[in-house]
């Protein structure tokens, strides 16, 4: 599988090649899987945008959505396939409600005009398996986060990797882990630094010191740990207490960065 990678939130921040800019979540998978879809626009150009068919939310909080209603723009006659937006029906809900209500923008999801509509949603389980891109399938699994959340399991013939989405010390994605034959990878988000822990409880996300606990809890010390989601302007910090854990399997990822798993 080939993952692309782009995380954060939407900042230029300085990097050793001038400014680049760290985008709110979304990972490319295979150039037609979206996991979660915070830069589905902004990050792609308009000939990948075309290739997109899935998008895989793990929950509706604005930098993990915010791509899609851009994304309808830009392909809106320009191709005749349906874009699938698959979740927990309590997130394809909100999107509904929240988004596609007519008032903050047109419910894609009905017919608009002579032509099929651009989106349709599929509901997912917590637990339940489901294939939902060629060869590629996927087990969502509830994490601890201040909405209804959950990571992913994601997986074909030959390798598995798990997305955490948003999450607080959790249980259940561990256990999963710990089980999945060929995992290759693990997909954790880092949003603070460990003297913002009174933001991260508060907030339900993870510190560097957090994060190895949670990573512990696999059992497979040799996993390849990668990190995603920290605050742009506290990713310097961030960057150096993850170093201190001397974790040796850690990437931190980079936007545009590509994986094969
Ligand atoms: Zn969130
Ligand atoms: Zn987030």
């Amino acid at each position: 599988m080939k993952i692309r990678v782009a995380h954060g939130s939407d900042l230029l921040v300085k990097s050793p090649n001038g400014s680049t800019i760290c985008r709110s979540v979304g990972f490319l998978v295979n150039d037609e899987l979206m996991v979660d879809a915070g830069t589905l626009a902004s990050g792609l150009t308009l000939e990948e945008q075309k290739r997109v068919k899935h998008i895989l939310l793990s929950h509706l909080h604005l930098d993990h959505i915010k791509g899609i209603p851009p994304l309808i723009d830009n392909l809106s006659g320009l191709v005749d396939h349906q874009v699938v937006v698959a979740s927990l029906s309590s997130v394809i809900d909100g999107l509904h409600k929240h988004i596609f209500n007519d008032m903050v923008f047109p419910n894609f999801f009905q017919q608009q005009g002579p032509r099929h509509s651009i989106l349709r949603a599929q509901s997912l389980e917590p637990q339940k398996e489901v294939c939902i891109s060629r060869g590629i399938s996927v087990i969502p699994v509830s994490v601890n986060h201040t909405v209804e959340t959950v990571g992913y399991v994601i997986r074909d013939d030959s390798a598995a990797w798990i997305y955490s989405g948003d999450t607080h010390l959790t249980e259940e994605i561990w256990q999963v882990a710990a089980r999945t034959p060929n995992l290759k990878g693990v997909f954790i988000e880092v949003s603070f630094p460990n003297a913002m822990l009174d933001i991260a409880i508060q907030s339900k996300h993870l510190t560097p010191q957090l994060l190895a606990q949670e990573y512990r809890k696999i059992g497979k010390p040799d996993l390849p740990l990668f990190i995603y989601h920290m605050k742009p302007t506290m990713r310097e910090a961030i960057i150096q207490e993850i170093a201190e854990l001397d974790i040796e399997t850690v990437t931190i990822l980079e936007e545009g960065q590509e994986i094969e798993l």
